[in-house]
């Protein structure tokens, strides 16, 4: 099959004017010139997209669709331990079927939105054998074990048997203040043997920095009130602690200078709250993880301003994600990249859609397959309409309608 467009931009060089791909099966098989194309490939069936530009499929690198059904059903709360007690409150009172219709309506929004591939945190592994992503998806079990941490290491493989079957997976100790040290070394135990991925959160909120280098603030009272041990609170901050206690034994990962050591495997979604010490260290780390910034959750929030420049520079892969509706009002990764680039101007629009593309990609582990349009990559791809080539970065991030042309794994 070959799809024809007005302009088709690959994220490898300039837009090409009067592009097309050649698809087979759930790959593309050849990108450039129109006459090109169909010369190389007659015979082929022909889809004309007409005055569009087509572009990868966008990658939420950060979602949490079990939380889709609370779209605004919390309003901001500070300080960030009520927001989470919030949001517990709502939790309590959903179903298994609520979960998997609230994951459902979250995953047809995100396609709407023009998502082909996502990161997705559930809390629920065992409900995924009742659900059927309509796109490409990574699961994420969302593990917490402060209420009972003696069952670490259980919780891990009850999640992990869960996700098997699924065909891209990960887990996700959920942050530092919620899921103890046995809990993240079972994790990378796992990850290890199964060769999947790790994300968690870290340095999210200023409460988070507190509790961590203070032992102090509302969240430590918080935590403290429900029974967390918290002798690992009062000394560092939270990228410190994770660094220091919490990363991968140095078999499986990049020594620093300092002889501290972090897996690069991680995608660690927030870094909001980061000290001057906390750039030194990153400095020292010859391995890179993944960060995932979240714009509009950011600003639900209030965080401190995302560090974006100081960790694009010291060569950390910077993605977008949409985190969950309990703080965003869509799934539109279209609406992100503006959010960002209202924040950081200076980036171009074309840099704004590397993170919703190719940076998400490398993320996942799949550079190699995911986030372009170049031969051998999955074809996941979609189209919008555009009025020519001259601004195409910049009508890209305008789009604010639903995306009528979608395919994902070589199927509209
Ligand atoms: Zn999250």
């Amino acid at each position: 099959m070959i799809i024809r467009a007005r302009a088709v931009v690959t994220m490898d060089g300039l837009p090409i004017e009067n592009g097309a791909v050649a698809i087979s099966g759930n790959r593309i098989i050849d990108v450039g010139k129109f006459p090109e194309i169909s010369a190389r490939h007659s015979g082929q069936q022909l889809v004309d997209l007409g005055e569009q530009v087509m572009l990868p499929g966008l990658i939420n690198a950060h979602c949490h669709l079990d939380y889709t059904c609370l779209r605004g059903q919390i309003p901001p709360k500070k300080p960030f331990a009520d927001w989470i007690r919030a949001i517990n409150t709502e939790k309590a009172r959903l179903s298994a079927q609520d979960y998997v219709a609230s994951i459902a309506e979250g995953f047809a929004e995100a396609k709407r939105f023009g998502t082909t591939t996502i990161a997705n945190l559930t809390a629920f592994p065992e409900l995924i054998a009742r659900i059927d992503p309509p796109i490409r998806t990574w699961w994420f079990a969302e593990l917490i074990d402060v209420r009972s941490p003696e069952r670490a290491n259980e919780l891990v493989d009850l999640a992990a048997e869960s996700l098997k079957p699924a065909a891209n997976w990960g887990l996700a100790p959920h942050a530092p203040f919620t899921a103890s040290k046995d809990l993240y070394r079972r994790c990378e135990e796992v990850v290890r043997r199964e060769n999947v991925l790790l994300t968690t959160h870290l340095a999210e909120s200023r409460e988070e920095m507190s509790l961590f280098r203070d032992g102090a603030g509302p969240l430590y009272d918080f935590m403290r009130s429900i029974g967390r041990p918290m002798d690992d609170c009062g000394h560092e901050t939270p990228l410190r602690l994770f660094s220091d206690t919490i990363g991968a034994p140095p078999s499986t990962s990049l020594r620093t200078g300092s002889g501290r050591a972090l897996p690069t495997e991680w995608i660690i979604a927030h870094l909001n709250e980061l000290a001057e010490s906390d750039f030194e260290l990153l400095e020292r780390f010859t391995g890179k993880f993944h960060v995932v910034h979240s714009p509009r959750s950011h600003d639900y929030f209030a965080h401190s301003t995302f560090a974006f420049r100081r960790l694009r520079d010291l060569g950390f892969n910077i993605c977008l994600g949409t985190d969950s509706l309990a703080s965003n009002e869509n799934l539109s990764l279209f609406a992100e990249m503006r959010a960002f680039r209202r924040g950081e101007p200076a980036v171009s629009p074309k840099e704004a859609l590397e993170m919703a593309t190719v940076n998400g990609g490398r993320a996942l582990g799949r550079p190699q397959v995911l986030g372009r349009i170049r031969a051998n990559y999955f074809a996941d791809l979609i189209a919008i309409p555009c009025s020519g080539i001259t601004d195409v970065f910049e009508e890209i991030l305008a789009f604010d309608q639903p995306v009528h042309w979608i395919m994902v794994n070589g199927k509209t």
